[in-house]
């Protein structure tokens, strides 16, 4: 079977692979398209373009869009999206201006707690990424001993509510389906167990998928979100979520099986929508 993983990190945002080292580990393992999917950010995409010329695997540009429902964390997930609008990449800067301005606050709370980091050591862990995000926090804290893991990083101080925790932009779920569409992308719920309830809402602003196959999703779960998918004639897509580093989310990349039909029907809709699609080598 063809195969496709349609959620991907690099050190664009919270990663820890270069998009160039992504694709090659995603042609070594022989899959036939990915979607570079980082936080509020697209800068990894034209490198993933430029390292898959040449050979048979297709790079949709895409994003992934983190926004708030009261309390509750959604995640939109934007394709074939044209990464260089200029409204769209203003957008994104404040997104992002607002991402460091709350990693600076985050580092605040945590010295008042007595683990004081050093911004520069925060920095240096984020590197190239202008997406600071709680992972590159959680792994100063494992860095100076505070934690052993960035998975108790989270768990005690900087997952949502914890004494570190510091919210991020105000996005609403639609305001992020009408900014992917206003830059002619594709929107798709990412992980949407448990987010039903956000569905007609955003199906109405222009939804056009959820995320079905996901690392962590049983198949009963899977075949609840399959059914779901067709209740509301969404495409089916998914992906591993893979981000690279330890304690965190460590599906590999193309480890959730994800058929290559989906990814069809998503570049299907793209081109009707006059989009230029994909780009096939
Ligand atoms: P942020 O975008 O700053 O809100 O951080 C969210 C990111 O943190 C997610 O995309 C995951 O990569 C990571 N993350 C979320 N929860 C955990 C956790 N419990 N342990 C490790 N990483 C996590
Ligand atoms: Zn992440
Ligand atoms: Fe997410
Ligand atoms: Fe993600």
């Amino acid at each position: 079977m063809d195969r496709v993983d349609l959620h991907v990190h690099t050190l664009a945002s919270d990663g820890a692979y270069s998009p160039s080292e992504v694709v090659r580990e995603a042609v070594a393992k022989g899959l036939v398209a990915i979607a570079i999917t980082d936080h509020d950010t697209t800068a990894g995409v034209d490198e993933a373009l430029e390292a898959a010329k040449g050979t048979d695997l297709e790079v949709v540009p895409g994003i992934e869009l983190s926004a708030e429902l009261g309390s509750e964390e959604v995640h939109i997930l934007g394709y074939y999206l044209d990464h260089h609008d200029q409204a769209l990449q203003q957008k994104l800067d404040v997104l992002r201006r607002a991402r460091h301005d709350r990693a600076r606050k985050m580092v605040e709370r945590l010295a008042a707690l007595g683990m004081p980091l050093q911004w520069e050591q925060v920095a240096a862990i984020a590197a190239d990424s202008s997406a600071f995000g709680r992972p590159h926090i959680a792994q100063a804290l494992q860095q100076k001993g505070y934690v052993d893991s960035t998975g108790e990083a989270f768990a005690r101080y900087i997952g949502l509510g914890g004494p570190a925790h510091v919210s991020r932009y105000k996005l609403t779920p639609v305001a992020a389906v009408e900014i992917i569409s206003k830059a002619k992308g594709l929107s798709v719920l990412a992980h949407p167990w448990g987010q039903e309830h956000v569905l007609p809402e955003l199906v109405e602003a222009g939804l056009v998928g959820l995320e079905a196959y996901y690392g962590g999703y049983s198949i009963e779960q899977r075949e609840t979100l399959l059914q779901l998918a067709h209740k509301y004639n969404l495409v089916a897509t998914g992906g591993s979520d893979f981000h690279g580093y330890a304690g965190g989310i460590s599906t590999g990349v193309g480890d959730v099986p994800v058929p290559a039909e989906w990814v069809r029907r998503l570049s299907m809709l793209a081109t009707n929508r006059g989009h230029e699609g994909s780009s096939h080598h």
